[in-house]
């Protein structure tokens, strides 16, 4: 009875009830006219600079630089007409030295990325007449023009020193003349912005560009003159400003950072949070603390954890995936994960590599040989039924949450959006809107995107001018997978026409 007590407050601490995410949108919808007025409010409203729609008429070559956790990626896009693309890209690891190390020696490592990638693809540039390059360059940023910012923090396990305050465009710049090649760095962005915009090429009614993968983030398609922080000796006063239109990039991680409206657990708190308990790479690890709790209320394998899940980020956030999968009657796929991956219920000395391989993309393997060992060596499970279903019910709540507030924040741009006359006019009289999404959460996370789309028209029900949105395929969510590639390419053409 102690534990049915136990399950229904998690159940009701976990549980985002309609009237609490519509409380969450509408903060959200606040701090954004925030953000939009001053700077150094919590929703960051990064003005890009990036003015203009796309139509999918644009053609043109570009060369793109993608910088991430452990890759670095060089693209050349070729734009043709009718939305066609045709890329070309070379993947060149980042050695973990240079992510520590001196500013210029990883800038030296993205030009010589470039220059060795021209040439393999026999790519001559004409001095006068230099390549357009779109930097993709997901750290957050201050941005001060279309192609210039400053670093305000290394992210992503990077801390080359000396380089917060200083313009990673202009670095870039440095060293691609240092080394006499003929290329223009014309935007610089970050990849939710490249979702944004390829997302649009294909669908010119795309609106929001939304990122759910290690972090969370969103930008979206802004009226100039909603911008009250705008430098007006730029963009005008509001008549002028009026009838231009901007990319912001919301920078969402630190929304409600002072905990007014988001239902924070204990389980939250234990974890470093920064992403608004959507980013997936917290998931794992939140819900590595409710079993933790569970396992010392012995609520769960007889009170007996392992040293695999005492130890912090060893339950994967791909393990939810497997888990919110299994729909066997005996929970197979869950006992694996807790059994073979992570040794729960097992003697800790007998403990094999047989379990559930978990590829990024997501897609559960079974490696032969695991298979082989598995069945050579039956035996009984060491968790119970009851183990495997409260596990289950703990991923369920965790991710279902996340989904809910991702549709909180969804509901709160399109809200903002919609605000504008000529926005909702746009979507009532014609084919309503799309929304580019990026990140494995997405793309890989059972029922993810059927709680979010839910979640939405949760929202969209409750606020009646916006119930118009309800109706079937008015708002169109997508997968976009080449984002900070083609979108770069776009924003490096979108540069040019300005
Ligand atoms: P990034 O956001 O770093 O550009 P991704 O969009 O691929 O890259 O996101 C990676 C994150 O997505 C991982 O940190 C993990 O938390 C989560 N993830 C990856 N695969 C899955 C999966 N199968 N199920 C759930 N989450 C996943």
């Amino acid at each position: 009875e102690r534990q049915q007590k136990t399950v229904a407050s998690l159940v009701q601490e976990f549980t985002i009830e309609p009237t609490k995410l519509k409380a969450i949108k509408d903060r959200f919808v606040i701090e954004m006219r925030k953000g939009l007025a001053r700077q150094g409010e919590t929703l960051a409203m990064v003005q890009t600079h990036i003015l203009g729609r796309l139509d999918g008429s644009e053609t043109g070559t570009y060369l793109t630089l993608d910088i991430g956790g452990t890759y670095l990626r060089v693209v050349l896009v070729e734009l043709s007409q009718g939305s066609k693309m045709i890329t070309r890209q070379k993947k060149y690891a980042i050695d973990p030295l240079l992510k520590v190390g001196e500013p210029k020696l990883l800038f030296d490592f993205m030009a010589s990325c470039i220059g060795s990638f021209l040439l393999a693809n026999d790519i001559a540039i004409p001095k006068e007449c230099p390549l357009e390059l779109g930097f993709t360059f997901s750290f957050p940023v201050l941005q001060t023009g279309i192609n210039s910012g400053t670093l305000i923090d290394w992210t992503k396990g990077y801390s080359c020193h000396g380089m917060v305050g200083k313009d990673p465009a202009e670095l870039l710049r440095q060293v691609l003349l240092s080394r006499g090649l003929s290329v223009n760095v014309s935007v610089l962005m970050n990849d939710t912005v490249g979702t944004l915009l390829s997302h649009a090429y294909l669908h010119p009614r795309t609106v929001v560009g939304l990122g759910l993968g290690t972090g969370s983030n969103a930008a979206y398609i802004e009226r100039v003159d909603r911008i009250v922080k705008r430098d007006i000796s730029i963009y005008g006063d509001d008549a002028e400003a009026s009838s231009k239109e901007m990319v912001i990039n919301i920078e969402f991680g630190a929304f409600d950072n002072e905990r007014q409206v988001l239902p924070l657990t204990m389980y939250d708190n234990k974890v470093d949070r920064k992403s608004l308990m959507i980013a997936g790479m917290y998931l794992g690890e939140i819900t590595r603390n409710v079993l933790l709790d569970l396992i010392d209320n012995r609520f769960l394998f007889q009170g007996q954890s392992s040293r695999k899940l005492d130890k912090p980020w060893e339950f994967l956030t791909e393990y939810m995936s497997v888990i919110e999968e299994d729909v066997t009657p005996n929970l197979e796929n869950v006992r694996r994960v807790l059994e073979d991956n992570l040794a729960l219920g097992r003697d800790e000395m007998q403990e094999t590599n047989v379990g559930v391989d978990v590829k990024p993309e997501g897609i559960a393997v079974e490696a032969s040989s695991q298979i082989a060992t598995a069945e050579l060596s039956p035996r009984e499970p060491t968790t119970t039924l009851s183990d495997r279903q409260i596990v289950k019910l703990v991923v369920e709540l965790v991710g279902q949450r996340s989904a809910r507030l991702a549709a909180a924040a969804l509901g709160a741009i399109l809200e903002h959006t919609m605000g504008c006359t000529w926005a909702r006019d746009e979507v009532e009289s014609e084919e309503g809107v799309d929304i580019g999404v990026d990140g494995s959460l997405y793309g890989f996370y059972p029922g993810f995107e059927s709680d979010l789309v839910c979640g939405l028209e949760e929202l969209f029900a409750q606020e009646p001018r916006m119930s118009f949105l309800c109706k079937k395929d008015k708002v169109r969510l997508g997968r976009c997978l080449d984002g900070s590639s083609v979108g770069a390419a776009l924003g490096a053409l979108l540069a040019t026409r300005q």
